[in-house]
């Protein structure tokens, strides 16, 4: 024996999803759709196929237990896109938060040597007399910077907001699709008769598509998003060959590294994307590989060895080089170690160019490490 239905679920089934005053009391099966009467006369004129509901529910059968996979199926689909979407608010936030304060401290620093230069120039001669203009100037400064933390603040929360205002828009979508969902799913175990049935089981199908079309757009199991897509010609007068960009690196100060396999080059370019300095590699059979060490340095595999170079002041300086015992096709770093991959295994070296281990081979094939 099933629990009955809620009058209040019964009415909300019954209510027209657009007018929300309404019964819902035809079907339309050009459209798929359960109409009101107003839905009709606005929507459904030239329709053909617009018939009561009783008409409509008569003689199909429905598959409930599969509709309530589906419908499970979908709510933790959006269960996990709201998930997400809370996910990037937050760290929207954190990185907002940490550049707020690195802004703030920067200004600190400044002032507070400032400060102690004027201090050092003045407190020798006439210390006794500017004794009250300095604490005087320490206090203008310290109101100046309250106000610029407070003004800078200000700015960048509402940029977060901005920011965060569309994420918000699909986070709630998300909540009211999955709220409508659950309850759905609730219903169809428990209607009785023909017509609500197929009214239940429309709806939740509807619910189901429109989810699917939510999910598609916002969410699609990606953890990463493409937000846009910009094209930066990274040709200098002195190249004669194509460019050929085979590996990429980002310095945190945004300036970004590239290797140019045609043109045997390592380019630096700055925040807008032009080359800004560069100094000659060759690679003479193998594309290059790149990976960050430091804030101000890069590893880039060259022939089977791999070359440091500095990036001091906008300028890229070629450092020590390393000679593995194996062949080197491609080149990560973490927290002190690198990882390079020869023809067909995968090691782990110090930074210092000594073998920890062989983490992996693969011999089936003369090259498997290619790529990875
Ligand atoms: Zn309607
Ligand atoms: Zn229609």
């Amino acid at each position: 024996m099933k629990w009955p239905l809620s009058k209040k679920m019964e009415t909300s089934l019954l209510t027209c999803v657009i007018h929300k005053s309404e019964q819902i009391t035809m079907y339309c099966a050009d459209h798929s759709q359960l109409c009101c009467s107003k839905c009709v006369e606005l929507n459904h004129r030239p329709c053909l196929q617009v018939t009561p509901l009783h008409q409509a529910a008569r003689g199909k059968s429905i598959d409930f237990k599969n509709l309530s996979v589906s419908t499970e199926n979908t709510h933790s689909q959006m269960k996990q896109c709201e998930t997400y979407q809370e996910d990037r608010m937050k760290s929207l936030k954190v990185s907002y938060k940490e550049h707020e304060r690195l802004i703030v401290d920067g200004l600190r620093v400044n002032i507070v040597s400032y400060l102690r230069e004027c201090e050092t120039s003045t407190v020798n001669t006439t210390h006794e007399h500017m004794q009250y203009p300095i604490s005087e100037m320490r206090e203008e400064i310290k109101y100046l910077l309250a106000d610029f933390e407070k003004s800078t603040i200000k700015e960048k929360k509402e940029e977060l907001n901005l920011k965060q205002a569309p994420l918000k828009v699909v986070r709630n979508s998300c909540i009211r699709l999955q709220y409508e969902l659950f309850h759905l799913h609730v219903a169809i175990r428990k209607v009785l008769g023909k017509e609500l049935s197929f009214i239940a089981s429309k709806k939740c199908l509807e619910n189901i598509q429109q989810s699917d079309i939510f999910i598609k757009e916002n969410f699609s199991n990606k953890a990463l998003a493409v937000n846009g897509k910009s094209v930066y010609n990274v040709k200098m007068p002195s190249d004669s060959n194509t460019c050929g960009i085979d590996s990429i690196c980002a310095l945190p100060n945004g300036q970004v590294l590239v290797s140019d396999y045609g043109n045997n080059k390592v380019k630096l370019l700055n925040q807008q994307y032009q080359v800004v300095s560069h100094c000659n590699v060759s690679h003479y059979n193998d594309p290059p590989d790149m990976c960050l060490i430091t804030p101000t340095e890069v590893a880039v595999t060259v022939n089977g060895e791999v070359q440091f170079i500095t990036v001091s002041q906008s300028q890229l300086a070629k450092g020590r080089k390393l000679k593995l015992q194996n062949s080197c096709h491609s080149i990560a770093h973490n927290q002190g170690d690198l990882y390079t991959c020869s023809d067909t295994a995968l090691y782990k070296f110090t930074l210092s160019g000594k073998l920890v281990c062989r983490l992996y081979e693969d011999t089936s094939a003369d090259y498997t490490g290619l790529y990875h």
